[in-house]
């Protein structure tokens, strides 16, 4: 109907970023690097991740490593064998809604007994006293004051443990560990970013950034020495990797184009007007966004016939993993979108034109998503000037995996600013098991500055 034509219309413009709003973007937000890169407390950290250094894939030796910050928590065990080669087993624990919001001992502790019971069940023992070394990526935005030194800035993605804001992880850790006598220690602590640059180096030794497109988003990138204003510390490595924290990226809300689609998911989250760019891009909301349009279009009666279905109507019922299979249908009868709406969440009968309408929804907050990290990426290659020359970017997370345009959007993306010549020079891969490589790779590394 025309109605629905004219809310479709409203919808494109709202959601749509132009290639003069990318451009916007991406000149703010280098605006939003500098600032950071000057001084701490900005609203892009631009932390100094303390990591110096390049790697060549020569390296070797055994680590574990823990991972924090997701939707699960990993153990991992890593054995470095040279010659680029890696060989790694791990186990997932899942992290208890309760554990994530309760206090920050029994998180810790959680985790400690994580590492135990991966010790027992891969058999891993330590000879006499010796210790294993641990890399432990805790991704959220912590203010590094030494490579196994931190304190937590704020909590993001659903967690908010208390009495951990200002305090070091790595104490908590290490105490928790010392506690029930666990031999391990931890050596690094890594943002999964780094962990996803050094992953990536690893293999490939021109990687210039490691970018995070999963539970939230963020990224990392190696910066000039001098480029670094704020750093006080020793200055006689060229650069160090700098863990960027832009999921915080606007929270002025100067430029980002914000709906009330956003708003409403950001005042029912757990830090409501914190991490706006993170809310505009990550797996973690992107569904929920899509869900408040579709309540709107139900509630003005365009569409289901003004019905809802009782699962829909529960907050963070609509995955953003049903978006990435909504994307991927190009059946004639939309079957697969069929099946998530009256199989999934239960809508008792849809018709071809909500199917479609579903799917239109699903591509523009999906697009924004991929062109606002295109916005960021290209701010990054712009600021070092690495789009110049060959350079490879590792990114890790079930989005950029599984969403099925998410990988091209951000090429055109890119092209959109620099031109085509970036097609031949930047690849963009997909960096796997970043967190527990990269995490390894730190603890190596950091073996070398202490
Ligand atoms: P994490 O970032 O927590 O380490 P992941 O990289 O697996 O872990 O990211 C999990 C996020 O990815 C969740 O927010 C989830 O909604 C999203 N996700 C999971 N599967 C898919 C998929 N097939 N398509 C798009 N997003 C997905």
């Amino acid at each position: 109907s025309d109605r629905q034509r004219n809310a479709v219309e409203a919808l494109i413009n709202e959601f749509t970023i132009s290639p003069q709003l990318l451009q916007d973007v991406k000149a703010s937000f280098m605006e939003g690097m500098k600032k950071g890169l000057k001084k701490d407390g900005e609203t892009m950290a631009m932390v100094t991740s303390y990591v110096m250094g390049r790697l060549d894939g020569s390296e070797v030796g055994s680590y574990l490593a823990l991972d924090v910050g997701g939707t699960n928590l990993r153990v991992v065990a890593v054995h470095l064998t040279g010659g680029g080669e890696i060989t790694t087993s791990q186990t997932k624990y899942r992290i208890d809604e309760k554990l994530k919001v309760g206090e920050a001992k029994a998180l810790f502790d959680f985790m400690a007994v994580c590492v135990d019971s991966f010790l027992d069940e891969h058999q891993i023992v330590v000879r006499g006293d010796t210790q294993f070394e641990l890399g432990f990526t805790f991704s959220f935005p912590v203010l590094q004051t030494s490579i196994n030194r931190g304190t937590l800035i704020t909590w993001t993605k659903g967690f908010n443990a208390s009495g951990m804001v200002g305090k070091d992880p790595v104490a908590f850790l290490q105490d928790a560990f010392n506690r029930r006598h666990i031999p391990v220690r931890v050596a690094a602590l890594v943002n999964d970013t780094v962990g996803t640059l050094l992953a990536h180096a690893y293999n490939h030794p021109d990687t210039c950034m490691g970018v995070i497109l999963g539970t939230g988003c963020n990224g990392a990138y190696i910066e000039k020495m001098e480029n670094i204003a704020k750093w006080k510390g020793d200055a006689s490595a060229k650069e160090m990797i700098i863990n960027m924290e832009f999921g915080a990226f606007d929270k002025e809300r100067q430029v980002l184009p914000l709906t009330m689609f956003d708003n409403k998911m950001d005042r029912k989250s757990v830090n409501p007007n914190k991490q706006i760019l993170e809310k505009m891009i990550a797996g973690m909301y992107l569904g929920e966004i899509t869900r408040n349009v579709l309540l709107n279009l139900i509630d003005r009666r365009l569409l289901f016939e003004g019905c809802i279905s009782a699962d829909l109507n529960q907050m963070w019922t609509f995955e953003t993993a049903y978006m990435s299979t909504i994307e991927a249908d190009n059946s004639a009868t939309l079957h697969a979108t069929r099946k998530i709406l009256e199989s999934t969440l239960s809508f008792s009968s849809t018709t071809m034109n909500d199917r479609q309408i579903v799917k239109l929804v699903v591509e523009l907050v999906g697009k924004r998503a991929a062109r606002l990290s295109a916005a960021a990426i290209a701010s990054v290659l712009d600021h070092t000037g690495d789009w110049k020359q060959k350079a490879a970017i590792g990114i890790d997370g079930s989005l950029f995996e599984y969403y099925p345009s998410f990988n091209t959007d951000i090429m055109d993306g890119l092209e959109e600013v620099f031109g085509p010549t970036v097609r031949q020079n930047v690849s963009i891969g997909l960096a796997q098991d970043g967190s527990g490589v990269g995490a390894a790779l730190c603890a190596l590394l950091a073996a070398k500055y202490t």
